[in-house]
């Protein structure tokens, strides 16, 4: 049976992904060597690295003055990275989900750190509004797009100190307005290739302004100096990430994303709320996520989610089982997701709610 993979994270990547990674760790650059055993010092893992950030830089329309570094330490790294690099009086957070929630959680620790805004009060169900930044702050983190909850933000934000962002599940699903950031940081899994790499694309001027000691691994500089080769970078995820760029440039880049993205999330949502059955938990349609589509059954039919999840399952779909702060279910539509597996999963929605 055809499955459809929902997965949050690690997640669907697409099958020119797969099958160029196969080859890779077969014959990696025509070297006769696996990716797998190559030297990170090797003229050919150079060039793709090189490769990987040029990439980046395309697809994203990255500004001057901006570097792009591949890390190890995942996203959660980030969470203290930021405020070690950049905080020196006081750090503002828009806390709008588990993982904002972390970040700021680890900015407390290495300094003053404001909750801007929370949308917690309804279990982060909505992105909150009408917040102000304040003006003395040494930079404003966000998350874009809460993974766990299905709610994104996605208007680059109007900000009077620099924004700090958190895209590890929105990254290359749209086009962002890479100036309007100071730092943006993404764990790969989600939209890019396998864990293990965390892609940070920081402006320069930024650094350099805090007075504290930074430990060598956790200064942007280091990296940004040794062109992420400081020390071993995860050469398989970075040979496999490339994979994905190549893909995405190759499909017309992040605006071509954008549109099937949009196209497939309107068809999930439109079934939630047509369907008897289901419900959204995010009810402002401005702020549900396009990557994940959080939903649950009405309150009438709530005995009947562990059954739809097994009946779901016998019709091959994969990773709906929502996280256990939400309930429900939550399909993750990312870039490599087709459109074929939206159909799928709504048809199996509908065929449950006839037999209902
Ligand atoms: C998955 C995820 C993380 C955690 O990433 P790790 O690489 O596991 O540390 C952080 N933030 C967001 C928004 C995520 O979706």
């Amino acid at each position: 049976m055809k499955k459809h993979n929902f997965y949050a994270g690690p997640s669907i990547l697409p099958q020119f992904t797969i099958e160029k990674t196969i080859e890779g760790i077969k014959n990696f650059a025509g070297t006769g060597l696996s990716v797998l055993e190559i030297s990170h010092r090797s003229k050919e893992f150079i060039a793709c690295m090189n490769d990987t950030i040029a990439l980046v830089k395309e697809l994203l329309d990255v500004p001057q003055g901006y570097h792009v570094i591949f890390l190890g330490g995942g996203a959660s790294l980030q969470f203290c990275m930021v405020p070690i690099n950049l905080l020196k009086n006081k750090a503002a957070y828009l806390v709008t989900g588990e993982w904002a929630s972390k970040a700021f959680k680890e900015a407390k620790l290495i300094g003053e750190a404001v909750e801007v805004a929370s949308s917690k009060d309804r279990n982060f169900s909505y992105i909150p509004k009408n917040y102000t930044i304040p003006a003395d702050a040494d930079y404003f983190h966000i998350t874009t797009n809460n993974t766990i909850y299905g709610t994104e933000l996605k208007e680059d934000p109007d900000s009077p100190v620099p924004v700090v962002a958190d895209m590890s599940s929105d990254i290359f699903s749209r086009p962002v307005d890479v100036s309007k950031y100071a730092i943006i940081y993404a764990g790969a899994q989600k939209n890019l290739g396998p864990a293990g790499v965390t892609m940070v694309i920081v402006r320069e001027d930024v650094l350099g302004k805090v007075e504290r000691t930074i430990p060598t691994m956790l200064d942007y500089r280091t990296h940004i100096k040794a062109e992420s080769m400081f020390n071993t970078p995860p050469v398989f995820a970075v040979f496999a990430a490339q994979q994905t760029l190549l893909w995405l440039k190759e499909m017309g880049g992040v605006r071509v994303m954008q549109k099937r993205n949009e196209e497939k999330a309107k068809i999930l949502y439109d079934e939630i709320e047509r369907n008897k059955l289901f419900m959204p938990t995010v009810s402002d349609p401005a702020d549900r996520s396009i990557m994940n589509v959080c939903f649950v059954m009405k309150p009438e039919y709530k005995e009947l989610e562990a059954e739809f999840l097994d009946f779901a399952k016998s019709r091959g779909m994969v990773g709906i089982a929502g996280h256990r702060s939400v309930g429900g279910f939550r399909a993750s539509l990312y870039n490599a997701l087709p459109k074929e597996s939206v159909e799928a999963l709504v048809e199996v929605m509908k065929e449950f709610e006839s037999k209902k």
